[in-house]
């Protein structure tokens, strides 16, 4: 996405995706998206208006990040990746979640990750 000041958020047209993000990042622990700080990734042009605009910085949704961690759990001591594939096969999907007050959204959301990830073999 890109905030124009003019039209608002603004998708980026599909012949230009993906967005690739920049491989030399300063991670520098000030908080926010060092993203953020990289005006050569921040910095483009409107796809609509053509005016200046700014690139969406915030590239991972808490609850992207809640709808896969469980994965992990089964293999935990997976050194080289977040999780071998087989073995996530093997013990999910999951029936029930029981985490946090947030539950019900995380449950649809790590359904919708799950089937996401099976469909496009991305992750299992
Ligand atoms: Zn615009």
């Amino acid at each position: 996405m890109v905030h124009c000041e003019r039209d608002g958020v603004v998708p980026v047209p599909e012949d230009q995706l993906p967005v690739l993000l920049p491989e030399k990042i300063a991670i520098t622990q000030q908080g926010g998206s060092p993203l953020a700080r990289m005006p050569e990734f921040v910095d483009v042009t409107c796809p609509k208006c053509g005016g200046p605009a700014k690139r969406e910085t915030d590239t991972m949704d808490t609850f992207v990040d809640s709808s896969w961690y469980f994965y992990r759990y089964p293999d935990a001591r997976n050194a080289t990746a977040p999780f071998d594939s087989a073995i996530a096969k093997y013990w999910f999907p999951i029936d029930q979640y029981i985490a946090a007050l947030s539950t019900p959204s995380c449950t649809s959301s790590t359904r919708a990750f799950g089937r996401a990830s099976c469909a496009t073999s991305a992750l299992l």
